[in-house]
């Protein structure tokens, strides 16, 4: 692309296009990607950086895969999009055929979304109407972890952390949820058997308000890339059941393999009432999210006439069910979890070398992501020039300096990604 255009095009965009959490006015700089091929992201400018963040979690191929245009493409020839009310098509049913069998057993009806926050959303909403459908209409609170991320909308929002979050900038108009402490015990360390007890507490106070425990299992993304013990997961599983409250697993960032499990509820062996997927389902190709419901709670919601009171007008989008089937066809024929694994061993390896520098906290690695947890805040403009000029592609934030890479990486990309990661924490200690 032509300097001058490049330059329009940017003066632009800073002029009128908002960007994630970033000023109208005084916005972050941003990069002019014009072509993304493999792991691969390309500048207009010609050059070409490696991609550590699988455009947020979602990316899980690669870009531009062969499989996934295809898919694409043959669907735009029938049709891209028809309403999902009294209408029905082969990529939703083959979809959610697919997440009924790779899903835990008890999952057994799909509400197909059209974004993460969406069906967060949804789940919520079920939880409230599953209670009311049981005469128990006092139960419409949520009881959720702090350090949690669960999406941007209103009720999303009224489940993520209470500080770091945005309740602060809504105040009032949030609504006010029941938060329990963090899960302190590490993935790796023995269980602290009184990790729950803050959640037994809140539980034996309230439970007859709650609807529902929403959390992301094992991995906390957004909220601070913090990997908690699978034994935690079992207990709030019977908790659940002990207080009769719904457990909702949010696996937008963690569904799809990401964590070493397909999802990771198969770290603890659970099984929630309700399953948020989204992010990767499509392979990063476009949006689409699903909620997974038990039949026990299709079944309540739906006792006397119930119907569920959510529709969009993008429900079942058939261009994205046809890549998301597509996505998942090859997940599997290129052995996700080999790659994972070797992803995970290789991270493991090349990011201890940050351990022992002054500027850096903490580093910890579970499947595909890889995390240094700086002692301060990142730059975040300085961080992003700083990785560009090394031909890599890394977005922190706050103290953390993360990656999530497409599972196609190849480990010597893998290493000089790894690498910038720690050359960045050494110049910090300076
Ligand atoms: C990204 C994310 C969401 C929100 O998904 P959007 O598609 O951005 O609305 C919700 N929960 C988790 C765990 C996420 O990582």
């Amino acid at each position: 692309m032509h300097i001058e255009d490049q330059n329009m095009a940017l003066d632009f965009d800073r002029a009128h296009i908002w960007h994630p959490y970033t000023s109208a006015t005084h916005p972050l700089p941003t990069q002019l990607v014009e072509s993304a091929n493999g792991v691969r992201l390309c500048l207009a400018d010609g050059r070409e950086l490696i991609d550590g963040m699988a455009s947020w979690w979602c990316a899980i191929h690669g870009y531009n895969h062969p499989r996934l245009n295809e898919a694409a493409k043959a669907q735009i020839d029938k049709m891209s999009h028809v309403m999902f009310g009294g209408i029905t098509h082969q990529p939703a049913i083959d979809l959610c055929r697919r997440l009924i069998d790779i899903t835990p057993a008890r999952l057994q009806h799909v509400f197909l979304a059209d974004s993460g926050s969406i069906s967060v959303e949804v789940a919520m909403k079920m939880a409230v109407q599953y209670w009311q459908a049981k005469a128990k209409p006092s139960k419409v609170k949520m009881l959720s972890l702090r350090g949690g991320y669960h999406g941007d909308t209103f009720a999303a929002m009224s489940v993520c952390d209470p500080d770091t979050g945005m309740h602060h900038l809504f105040n009032n108009a949030v609504i006010k949820q029941l938060f329990t402490e963090r899960p302190q015990c590490r993935f790796n360390d023995e269980f602290d058997q009184a990790s729950t007890d803050d959640l037994e507490r809140m539980l034996t106070k309230h439970h007859h308000e709650i609807a529902a425990i929403t959390l992301e299992p094992i991995v906390q993304g957004a909220g601070g890339m913090w990997f908690y013990h699978p034994e935690y997961l079992t207990r709030v599983r019977e908790l659940c059941d002990r207080f009769n409250v719904l457990l909702i697993a949010d696996e937008i960032a963690t569904g799809f393999g990401r964590t070493g499990k397909l999802f990771a509820c198969e770290w603890a062996n659970i099984e929630p009432d309700i399953l948020c997927l989204g992010k990767a389902l499509t392979g990063g190709y476009m949006t689409l999210a699903a909620t997974l419901a038990s039949a026990e709670v299709a079944n309540g919601i739906s006792a006397n006439g119930g119907v569920f009171m959510h529709g969009p007008t993008f429900m079942g989008n058939p261009l994205a069910c046809a890549v998301a089937n597509a996505s998942i066809d090859v997940l599997f024929e290129n052995d996700w979890h080999k790659n994972v694994s070797r992803i995970e061993t290789k991270l493991e390896k090349e990011l201890q070398n940050a351990k022992a520098l002054s500027s850096v906290e903490d580093v910890r690695v579970l499947g595909a992501i890889g995390v240094i947890e700086m002692k301060k805040a990142i730059d975040t403009v300085a961080a992003q020039a700083f990785f560009v000029k090394r031909g890599v592609w890394v977005r922190p934030f706050g103290k953390l300096l993360y990656i999530m890479p497409p599972y196609s990486i190849s480990s010597e990309e893998l290493s000089m990604v790894c690498l910038a990661m720690i050359e960045f924490a050494q110049e910090q200690t300076a």
